[in-house]
């Protein structure tokens, strides 16, 4: 079981490594820290039925996105273009910032 904490944040490039949208890359829209889910740009879609509303009159079907576990998820780096295991380094002026462990890119910047 792994339980270190979800250091994905918001706007992040990610890929997916386990279910059915394994191998997909998308932005992460949201994260939703309580449930340790994931909100990913077409990734785990789903379809719900929506009820008539102002915005969509004739209700129906939609799609959207749900959320996966953060844990089927990995960084992508910008630098080495590859998915990675994100380590936090600590700055000179003591400010926590994450970076690639493979190639110590700093992603925050
Ligand atoms: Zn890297």
């Amino acid at each position: 079981m792994n339980t270190s904490k979800c250091r994905i944040k918001k706007d992040d490039k990610v890929k997916v490594i386990a279910g059915k949208d394994k191998g997909k890359i998308g932005k992460v829209l949201k994260v939703d820290r309580k449930k340790n889910r994931v909100l990913v740009e077409n990734v785990n879609m789903v379809k719900r039925h929506a009820r008539p509303s102002a915005q969509n009159r004739q209700g129906g079907i939609i799609e959207g996105e749900a959320g996966i576990h953060w844990s089927n998820l990995m960084l992508m780096c910008g630098k080495c273009l590859s998915p990675t295991r994100i380590k936090v380094q600590r700055l000179e002026d003591g400010k926590k910032v994450r970076a690639c462990s493979k190639c110590d890119e700093i992603i925050d910047s």
